[in-house]
């Protein structure tokens, strides 16, 4: 934390205008991979440099704490193509992916690892797909070269229930080989270890996804930052998922509907113990189902409470930031092309 500042690069803007605006921007991010670099480096600009499209290379120091930055800020100063956007400590993938959409100015952008695990040869396969006219294109690691029990596994699992959750249906939701249209990532907010559900994010605002199969490796150095304790962290992000997409607008809807279904239950049992004490003359007192049907009762309206803020929640959210509750995609003779509000 108290790391002296070693003196950052120049301030992330325009100083670009001897150079041509790259059409594709690859974002990686890196977190103690130095002896993957070199490798990484010439694989990638041999791969992008015999697609004859003006590209950007955005690696994300992650806070590496071993011999990646001096060997970043070498190569870097060759080649004006290679951006590096070094965090102050270690944000993680997903933190590192938002620093690099936010630093890319290309039209597509793709992202993939920094241990060669995933092959740039496969770019131009992702690249056509978007040129079909997907916004989103994810990279399925047909042949994955990871350990099964803890790595694919759970990842198998994982891929499942996002795929029904979400409605999105992927094979291979972990493969950090993707490519996107700029417009869709921009839309997206990250947080947690949410980059995994750009695809389903990205579809909630309506980006058509695709799916090709790549090429994957083992790890050749270093080692695997992740562990099986990602698993829980991915199943919670599941359910902010799940319900940014289903309710964000609308809370009540959820919590209303359990809270309800508690509520008429508690009610009804109150008035058949009620029915029981006063027409069947018997003591209620002792009977279980008067506690099930307070705990019913308190349950619900404490649903129903919770929907309620809810709502105004996501009330101040929306116009806070003047987010509209939908979003369009182009207007015809309209007056405005920003897109969002469209005066007749
Ligand atoms: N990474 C990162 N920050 C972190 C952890 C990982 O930038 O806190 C990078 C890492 O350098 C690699 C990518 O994210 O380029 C994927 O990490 P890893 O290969 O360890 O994950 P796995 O492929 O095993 O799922
Ligand atoms: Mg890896």
């Amino acid at each position: 934390m108290n790391e002296v500042s070693v003196r950052s690069h120049p301030a992330p803007q325009e100083q670009t205008v001897n150079t041509q605006r790259p059409e594709i921007s690859v974002v990686i991010p890196l977190y103690n991979e130095e002896e993957s670099i070199p490798e990484l480096y010439r694989s990638l600009t041999e791969a992008l440099e015999a697609l004859g499209r003006p590209y950007e290379i955005i690696i994300v120091d992650d806070g590496s704490t071993d011999g990646s930055f001096p060997l970043l800020r070498q190569l870097a100063a060759e080649d004006e193509r290679l951006k590096v956007v070094r965090l102050r400590r270690n944000f993680g993938q997903t933190a590192a992916f938002a620093a690099g959409f936010d630093h890319a100015r290309g039209d597509i952008i793709v992202t993939m690892d920094a241990d060669l695990q995933n092959d740039p040869r496969d770019i131009p396969k992702l690249l056509a797909k978007i040129d079909e006219g997907y916004d989103i294109v994810s990279g399925w690691r047909v042949n994955r070269q990871d350990r099964f029990l803890d790595r694919k596994l759970p990842s198998m699992i994982a891929n499942r229930l996002i795929s029904n959750v979400t409605d999105v249906r992927l094979h291979d939701y972990g493969c950090s080989l993707k490519a996107y249209r700029r417009e869709v990532i921009r839309e997206v907010r990250l947080y947690g270890e949410l980059h995994r559900f750009i695809p389903a994010l990205a579809s909630q605002v309506g980006g058509a996804v695709a799916e090709v199969p790549v090429n994957h490796q083992p790890r050749r150095y270093g080692r695997s930052k992740y562990g099986l304790s990602r698993t829980v962290r991915v199943i919670l992000d599941l359910i902010t998922v799940w319900f940014l997409g289903s309710y964000s607008t609308r809370p009540l809807h959820v919590f209303g509907t359990l809270g309800l279904g508690s509520l008429g239950l508690g009610i009804l049992f109150g008035l058949y113990l009620t029915a029981v004490k006063f027409l069947g003359h018997q003591d209620i007192g002792t009977r279980p189902l008067l506690l099930l049907a307070v705990l019913l009762v308190v349950v619900g309206i404490q649903l129903i409470t919770m929907g309620l803020l809810g709502e105004m929640i996501i009330r101040t959210y929306h116009e806070s930031q003047g987010k509209p509750i939908y979003i369009v995609r182009e207007v015809l003779n309209g007056k405005e092309d920003r897109g969002e509000r469209t005066a007749q």
